[in-house]
């Protein structure tokens, strides 16, 4: 991570991490997934990378952990680079307003889950992209090692074992979504690649650097272009109506950035034409986002005024 040059984003960061270590309730780490329960929920860390791949950070912003739902905005950006809008004939674009892992609106629906960044959505895109090139997880931690310049990145095999154990719930929705033709793969074949995908390990600098070809409207690090302009823009705003599942509107509200969390207790926000954040804080609230994270980007779209609105 290249240090901070100028000192823009730092006092804002540092008066951040203040008021977040004076704040009661951080709520509690996800516990369905047991690797993720043992992270101490007063943990925090924030980075601020800006277009040129400058980093800010505060706190435990160098230390990785388990980014989870955040990866379901890169392989969106994969997948949306290959084939297109062919894919929205399989998953539809409105939030959901239900759990991230809810199975009831798919029998409605005929299989077509609402957003891609519910699970179901997800485990439809991952499948496509599996589809496409045979190996998605492959793909997405090649992305995130590009765009975050860190070869390190990895898989972590005891979140991604620990979750397959664990697995019921997705296998249920891959098995149900199948049984409507909106799976290709072999389910087993596909939740291997979903839980190794949201198992990767990465830190909050990292993944605002590998967020940035969203705020530079689709241009990766290295000048090529992932995802055209328009692209960019309507996965910046499916992540500002689904990014955080039946919190959405209250996220826009508080933050009014297009966002996206995991519930590893990350959360990715993007500043079209200017940066990207990472926050993390381990500890969520009931809908499954991180509440250190929301109310730090809270803070600081009021604080910067940088905002989408
Ligand atoms: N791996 C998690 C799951 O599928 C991801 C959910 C999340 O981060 N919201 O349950």
């Amino acid at each position: 991570v290249p240090p901070s040059s100028s000192p823009t984003f730092q006092p804002v960061l540092e008066r951040i991490a203040e008021e977040v270590e004076h704040t009661p309730g951080r709520g509690r780490p996800a516990d369905y997934i047991p690797a993720l329960a043992a992270r101490d929920p007063r943990a925090f860390g924030m980075a601020v990378a800006e277009l040129d791949g400058t980093v800010y950070g505060v706190g435990d912003w160098q230390e990785p952990f388990s980014a989870q739902s955040i990866t379901k905005v890169f392989t969106l950006a994969l997948d949306l680079a290959r084939e297109g809008d062919e894919l929205w004939e399989h998953v539809g674009r409105e939030p959901s307003g239900n759990p991230f892992n809810s199975l009831v609106q798919l029998e409605y629906e005929n299989g077509i889950p609402r957003n891609p960044f519910i699970n179901a959505g997800a485990l439809v895109v991952t499948d496509r992209l599996q589809t496409r090139t045979g190996d998605a997880a492959g793909e997405l931690l090649a992305l995130l090692r590009a765009e975050s310049g860190n070869p390190d990145l990895d898989f972590d095999e005891e979140v991604a074992a620990s979750e397959t154990a664990h697995g019921d719930r997705n296998a249920a929705l891959a098995h149900l979504m199948a049984s409507y033709g909106n799976i290709d793969n072999p389910v087993p074949v596909l939740l291997d690649q979903y839980f190794r995908q949201c198992s990767i390990a990465a830190s909050c600098a990292d993944l605002a650097l590998a967020a940035t070809f969203l705020a530079r409207h689709g241009v990766r690090a290295d000048g090529t272009r992932l995802l055209s302009r328009s692209q960019a823009k309507q996965v910046n705003a499916i992540m500002l109506t689904c990014g955080t599942y039946d919190a959405a509107g209250d996220f826009a509200y508080r933050v009014g950035l297009p966002g996206k969390s995991g519930v590893g207790g990350g959360i990715i926000a993007v500043v079209p034409g200017r940066c990207a954040l990472c926050v993390w804080s381990p500890g969520l609230d009931e809908r499954g986002n991180s509440v250190a994270g929301v109310a730090a980007l809270d803070r600081f779209t009021t604080l910067t005024g940088l905002s989408v609105f």
